[in-house]
């Protein structure tokens, strides 16, 4: 047995360039991916298990305005905020998610509680929020989660029919989606994911990152995988299963799956209104081998080993 721990973090990927940043907002975006990392970290340097520790990066992303998840959400067309998350326990393939939720503070949370209190592993919109009520989560008014800067990605395209990334609606729109992975000492996978999803979509859309399989998976024989992008393309490829297949029947490593996956299939799936697939996934494998791997400008992440330095990246 492998006595080590490994976790990864990212905010989102998108049209992330170094001519389009600030130092002030490199720094603003690595200040959150450190608090949220190290959160991650603490937890399973106290032997805490890969979903607590998963989760808990989450809610600190959540809560910090500058990541499309939680706190900072995207708008919808309708000018509201629907969120999506999930999380897979690699160890019983257990796994919790809610799409649409719309007065959730944390929705990772409810969809950890959705994973250990329920019979069920996804919940939508209305029913996923009494159940939320019926064991004592906190609600809020759906207006927390805005803020004027997502308000004006909206207005940019409101009047269009397309929706977009929340970090390439134009230069400088470059926040993500949430998500982490985690191995814990026990040689637990844990993978979580949230996200406000993309702007201006229509009431009703839920994306990737609520459905097991596609943007979130974890498997302990293999791996777990937590993806940001365009999310269509992220459930028409399955990705993040894609990735722990080709690992399980074609004895990939993560690194050859997930770069064959990301940077050889995703971008030649059937395109969508002429325009083709992008993001990228964070993983870890069995042995806490760590990927982090896109095929678009940038993806906000972090990364940390035991007894390792934390490594952070924004840039291709
Ligand atoms: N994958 C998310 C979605 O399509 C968006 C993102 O990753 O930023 O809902």
């Amino acid at each position: 047995m492998n006595h080590n721990y490994s976790i990864a973090i990212h905010g989102g990927a998108g049209t992330i360039t170094r001519g389009s940043m600030t130092a002030a907002l490199e720094k603003a975006y690595t200040d959150a991916l450190t608090i949220s990392i190290e959160k991650g970290i603490s937890i399973l340097q106290k032997g805490g298990e890969a979903c607590e520790a998963a989760a808990a990066a989450v809610v600190e992303m959540e809560n910090q305005p500058l990541f499309n998840a939680g706190k900072g959400a995207v708008f919808t067309h309708d000018m509201t905020h629907e969120l999506d998350a999930a999380i897979m326990d690699g160890k019983t393939l257990n796994a919790g998610a809610v799409a649409g939720v719309k007065r959730i503070k944390n929705p990772i949370l409810l969809a950890n509680e959705i994973m250990n209190q329920s019979s069920h592993i996804l919940m939508f919109g209305e029913g996923a929020e009494l159940f939320a009520q019926s064991i004592g989560m906190e609600w809020v008014e759906n207006e927390y989660f805005s803020t004027d800067f997502r308000k004006k990605q909206l207005l940019q395209i409101i009047d269009s029919e397309k929706t977009a990334l929340d970090h390439s609606v134009h230069s400088n729109a470059k926040k993500g989606t949430v998500g982490c992975v985690a191995r814990d000492k026990y040689g637990n996978l844990a993978a979580a994911t949230s996200t406000g999803g993309m702007t201006n979509k229509r009431f009703g859309r839920a994306g990737d990152t609520a459905l097991i399989g596609a943007g979130t998976y974890a498997n302990n024989e293999v791996c777990a995988i937590s993806a940001t992008g365009w999310g269509e393309f992220f459930i028409k490829g399955v990705i993040a299963y894609d990735i722990a297949a080709l690992m399980m029947y074609k004895e990939l490593s993560l690194d050859a799956a997930a770069s064959w996956v990301i940077k050889e299939k995703l971008g030649k799936l059937p395109p969508i209104d002429g325009e083709h697939g992008d993001g990228g996934i964070i993983g870890v494998d069995k042995w806490g081998n760590l990927s982090l791997i896109f095929n678009s400008e940038g993806m906000y992440r972090a990364s940390a080993k035991e007894g390792e330095e934390i490594v952070f990246g924004i840039y291709a």
